[in-house]
This record gives C-alpha cells, sequence and structure tokens, in this order.
C-alpha cells in the first residue's frame, strides 16, 4: 500500500506545497473528484480522522459541495484496497470516538498507512566523483557524512558495489565475517 501520488492523477494541479498522504483505496474517489476540481490547485489529499480530505485553495460552492459528497462516501470505502470498509476507531472517550480513527475493510482492520511514509519518502544524496589522482583513471566518491551516519557505515567498512542493468549502483555493506574473507 502506497498513498496516491501526483503520477496517479495526471491532469490534476498542484500547489508546490501540496500534502499527499491518503492511502490508494481513495483513488477512485480522488478521480471522481476531478471532474470538478479541473485545474484547481489541490493542497492537499490526507487522510483526517479517519476520512479522506481534499483540499482547495479557492474552492467554488460547486466544488466544495462534490468535493464534501465524495469525502463522506470515503466513510465506506477502505483507505488501503478501495474495497466496501466502515470507520473505526478504538473505543469512547465521555461519549466520543477516541483513538485511531480510519476506514477499513475487515481484511485490513490493523493496517497502518503511516508505516510506509519511510519506504515512500526515499533519501537522496549528491556525491561528486574525484579523479583519485593516481594517473590510471580511477575515480574517487566521497560519501556524505550524512549518509554514513544514516547507513551505519564507517571508514574500515568493506562496500559490496553493484551495477544493474538499468545503470543503478547498488552499495551495500558487507557482513564483518565476509568482508574479512574479501580482504
Ligand atoms: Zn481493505
Amino acid at each position: 500500500m502506497i498513498y496516491i501520488q501526483k503520477e496517479d492523477l495526471p491532469t490534476a494541479s498542484f500547489a508546490l506545497d501540496a500534502r499527499l498522504y491518503a492511502g490508494q483505496g481513495w483513488l477512485s474517489l480522488v478521480r471522481e473528484a476531478m471532474v470538478v476540481i479541473g485545474s484547481s490547485p489541490i493542497h492537499a489529499i490526507r487522510e483526517d480522522a479517519g476520512l479522506l480530505r481534499i483540499e482547495l485553495g479557492r474552492p467554488t460552492p460547486e466544488q466544495s459541495e462534490t468535493i464534501k459528497e465524495i469525502q463522506k462516501r470515503s466513510a465506506q470505502v477502505c483507505e488501503i484496497c478501495g474495497e466496501q470498509g466502515s470507520l473505526r476507531f478504538e473505543g469512547l472517550k465521555n461519549g466520543q470516538p477516541a483513538g485511531w480513527h480510519r476506514t477499513r475493510c475487515d481484511e485490513h482492520v490493523d493496517t497502518r498507512t503511516d508505516d510506509l511514509r519511510g519506504k515512500i519518502k526515499a533519501k537522496s544524496w549528491l556525491a561528486v566523483c574525484q579523479d583519485a589522482g593516481d594517473g590510471n583513471g580511477d575515480l574517487l566518491v566521497y560519501l556524505p557524512p550524512d549518509l554514513l551516519a544514516e547507513m551505519g557505515w564507517q571508514a574500515g567498512d568493506t562496500l559490496d558495489f553493484n551495477v544493474l542493468a538499468n545503470g543503478t549502483i547498488t552499495l551495500s555493506k558487507l557482513g564483518a565475517e565476509k568482508a574479512g574473507e574479501s580482504s
């Protein structure tokens, strides 16, 4: 499960700081809303108190009305898979629904969307290749300290270097015993 992405809505315009934190299960609802949204910039497509929220900068009355109606229907659509769902929460507090609110089918009752946030927001760093200066054309890549800290790598570690068919290079740290073998 991932959040609805800008690419899922190719005709939409987004505000620069648009926030997209709504599960893919609601994509068809959002696409339905696009009929009235048109090219109005979208500020947020998110989950709020278990329901879908679509926010525009300055919605027309017609846009507001349609979006409100679609948001209401999200209470019956599983945010994860789009199947029939219901709004769930953790008991009552002072007679009011309390705790984690989410709209889910029976299968996805406990599936969280925020667990997946880290996977989607992959971090990236920029590293510049430098000539090693030894005359044989080798390049040195200095890995930024933030990256090293994040990965738990340090000087002396052995990194495995792989070039994939699509040109992507992967670096992974070899385990202590394996690194010992290769040296
Ligand atoms: Zn579901």
